[in-house]
């Protein structure tokens, strides 16, 4: 299966790092290298800035239609190479083929619903209490956008950041995962093959640290936007907060799931299993707290534990596998970690919890039942294909839990009461909240979280105008 190294992409070509500096990549399902990436220093960093600010002004000079055709061109390509860079993407990442070409296919998606909504950038006449004075809001794009990424959703997490800014006329130097560095590079290819300017997207990988540590204070970058873990996400805010830099940040979740009393017990298991152990769990909005009303405690855990066993784990390139490995061996080290605690704590594993003893970073789809609070898994995202229950009797008091932490990601909730499911709308305190379903988050949505989950959104008009300048202009006839 071929897979090719990855160069950078600055000023419009594609190019190796000054001084020739690479990084391997591996399969996760093999541990064996499979390529390189190239790792760019300050010099590249410097030609990346200088190209994306003259491409900030030859993308903003364009007619936002125009902008929008190239946009749709890159959407196409991406839907017509979809399954070659799925096979890319499940190399690199481990997740099975068809969650990986659906990636691919979905950038496409994105990337047309905001060519669409950057055609309705519109500023607005605010009439003046002096009817001789002409007032005006105006809408600018905020000029060349920092975007850093991650490894989990190695396209989808570009394509929203690509997505909004280039609806809004910004230009963009993306830091891709190095983990998960050639699909990434296929998204940036089909625009650069839609006929963007050159400047306009630019690609580096590297040292992550070092490179945010350069591009965020740059009087280049006007804008820094984050997806990653809390952690990280404060000390790059921190860092744009000192120099006075927009930002948006997509950090970790912990969805709650609450399963009420009168929920369809069916519904429930089958909305939030497949999604538990989607992508091996390292999702951001992976359902993760499930807090389940006693009296369907027991036919929730038989059904997700029934769903959790029967699910083909193995190499993503495999026809069948629908769960394929971690991205990377932390992860692993991590669900160990995370296992040994809750058995520690009194949690009953009802399947897996152990790793599987086969070449890659597997490890068993888990499901947890009985999991005290104090457990490590009921307080830290596990961002791994562990699903951890707990019973409760009142409402109201899993409504307290699923506020207990400081995340606010996404929820979910299944209850047939209406009057329940508005109480959880109004009380739940999370970016994204789906009742009776499967998460859903389409471009058209914000996406994003409250808390320690971050601020701003990826999707929705929203993310359009966090790449936009808002200014007043009033004219008075002289
Ligand atoms: P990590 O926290 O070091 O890295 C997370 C991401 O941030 C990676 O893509 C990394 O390249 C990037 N990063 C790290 N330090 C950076 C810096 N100083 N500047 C710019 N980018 C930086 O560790 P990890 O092992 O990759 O992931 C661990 C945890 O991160 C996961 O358990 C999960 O909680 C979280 N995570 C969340 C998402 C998400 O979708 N929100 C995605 C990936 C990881």
């Amino acid at each position: 299966m071929g897979y090719p190294d990855t160069q950078l992409f600055i000023n419009g070509q594609w190019q190796d790092a000054e001084g020739g500096r690479t990084l391997a990549v591996y399969n996760p399902a093999t541990g064996q290298p499979i390529g390189r990436v190239a790792h760019a220093g300050i010099a590249d960093l410097d030609r990346a800035l200088a190209t994306a600010q003259q491409g900030f002004e030859a993308w903003r000079a364009l007619a936002a239609v125009e902008r929008a055709r190239m946009m749709r061109r890159a959407a196409t390509l991406m839907r017509e190479r979809a399954d070659a860079i799925g096979l890319l993407l499940t190399q690199e990442q481990g997740k099975p083929l068809m969650e990986a070409r659906g990636e691919a296919a979905a950038a496409a998606d994105i990337l047309e619903w905001f060519a669409d909504e950057g055609q309705r950038v519109y500023g607005r006449i605010v009439p003046a209490r002096n009817p001789a004075v002409h007032q005006m809001v105006l809408k600018d794009p905020v000029g060349v956008v920092a975007a850093f990424t991650p490894w989990n959703f190695p396209i989808n997490q570009v394509v929203r950041k690509l997505g909004a800014a280039l609806a809004a006329g910004c230009a963009v130097i993306v830091k891709a995962p190095e983990e998960t560095p050639a699909s990434p590079a296929e998204l940036v290819r089909a625009l650069a093959d839609a006929g963007l300017p050159p400047g306009v997207v630019n690609l580096v990988y590297g040292d992550p640290a070092e490179i945010s540590g350069y591009l965020i204070p740059h009087p280049v970058v006007k804008k820094v936007t984050f997806t990653g873990s809390t952690p990280v996400g404060k000390q790059l805010a921190a860092l744009a907060g000192q120099h006075m830099k927009r930002v948006t940040m997509e950090l970790g979740g912990h969805a709650p799931v609450i399963v009420c009393e009168d929920a369809d017990v069916q519904l429930a298991v089958k909305a939030t299993a497949s999604a538990k152990f989607r992508n091996a769990g390292q999702v951001c909005i992976a359902p993760t707290r499930f807090l389940v009303h006693e009296s369907v405690r027991a036919e929730f855990v038989a059904a997700l534990t029934r769903h959790a066993e029967g699910l083909k784990v193995g190499d993503g390139l495999q026809e069948g596998t629908r769960m394929g490995p971690l991205a990377n061996a932390r992860r692993v080290a991590a669900m160990k970690d995370f296992l040994g605690d809750a058995r520690q704590h009194g949690a009953r594993v009802t399947t897996g919890g152990e790793t599987i003893e086969r070449e890659g970073n597997f490890f068993a789809p888990t499901v947890l039942d009985d999991v005290p609070l104090s457990a490590r898994i009921f307080n830290e995202e596990p961002f791994g294909p562990v699903a951890a229950v707990r019973g409760f009797t009142d409402l109201q008091d899993a409504i307290a839990e699923a506020n207990r932490l400081p995340y606010g990601l996404a929820a979910y909730a299944f209850t047939r009461s209406l009057k329940d499911a508005h109480a959880l709308a109004r009380q739940v305190e999370v970016g994204m909240l789906w009742v009776n379903q499967s998460a859903t988050p389409s471009a058209e949505l914000p996406f994003g979280g409250l808390k320690d989950s971050g601020y701003g959104s990826e999707g929705g008009p929203e993310a359009v105008e966090a790449c936009l300048n808002t200014r007043a202009v009033s004219i008075t006839p002289v």
